[in-house]
């Protein structure tokens, strides 16, 4: 955990509405574009995971959460935007030493990762370590309780191409940056005025 990792808490009735609308948004998924790659954890799973990521970036940033369930073609991994900065939120359930991993793509070369959805990427995460076969966010999901999340930083694209390193855990090569190669949140705003206005 950086200096600047925020810890956000979302209430049983906020975590129910991402739980939900994550469901939602797997559910309308044609088969093919699964992107399960463990057996550890279903599609739906990791689609409310990265909801209830989105929805503490955007109580935090004091934006709404996109609502709409994209039948094709999805958001082009933009969720949300801060004034006219596109922003991507990950999410990665380990803890304390997570990444902020983009898929490899073909094509991708140094400075040009095709993965990245331009913009900024903002990491959250929760304080599983599934390394060692601990992860409670199944029980925790259905448990619907209140859920503490943690908002590690962001990075922008032109950073992460450069400083990314690849990685393969087994399930396919992964663009990554560590959370101490992440900035604080409140730099994001500053990062964003440019394109105010920002309500
Ligand atoms: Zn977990």
């Amino acid at each position: 955990m950086q200096p600047g990792c925020l810890a956000w808490y979302l209430s049983p009735e906020e975590v129910a509405y991402a739980l939900d609308l994550g469901a939602a948004r797997q559910a309308v998924k044609p088969p093919g574009l699964s992107r399960k790659r463990l057996a550890t954890w279903s599609d739906e799973l990791l689609s409310q995971l990265g909801t209830l990521g989105e929805l503490a970036v955007a109580r935090c940033l004091g934006l709404d959460l996109d609502e709409t369930i994209y039948t094709c073609g999805g958001d082009g991994g933009v969720d949300m935007k801060l004034g006219d900065v596109r922003i991507a939120v990950k999410f990665n359930h380990r803890w304390p030493n997570c990444y902020l991993m983009v898929e490899e793509r073909v094509g991708d070369s140094e400075g040009s990762l095709r993965d990245f959805p331009g913009g900024v990427a903002v990491l959250t995460g929760s304080t599983c370590d599934p390394v060692h076969g601990r992860c409670n966010c199944e029980e925790r999901a259905a448990s619907r309780r209140g859920w503490l999340m943690y908002i590690h930083g962001w990075i922008d694209g032109a950073t992460f191409c450069k400083v990314a390193v690849k990685r393969d855990w087994g399930y396919g090569g992964r663009w990554c940056v560590s959370t101490d190669q992440l900035r604080p949140m409140h730099e994001l705003f500053a990062y964003a005025k440019q394109a105010l206005p920002y309500r």
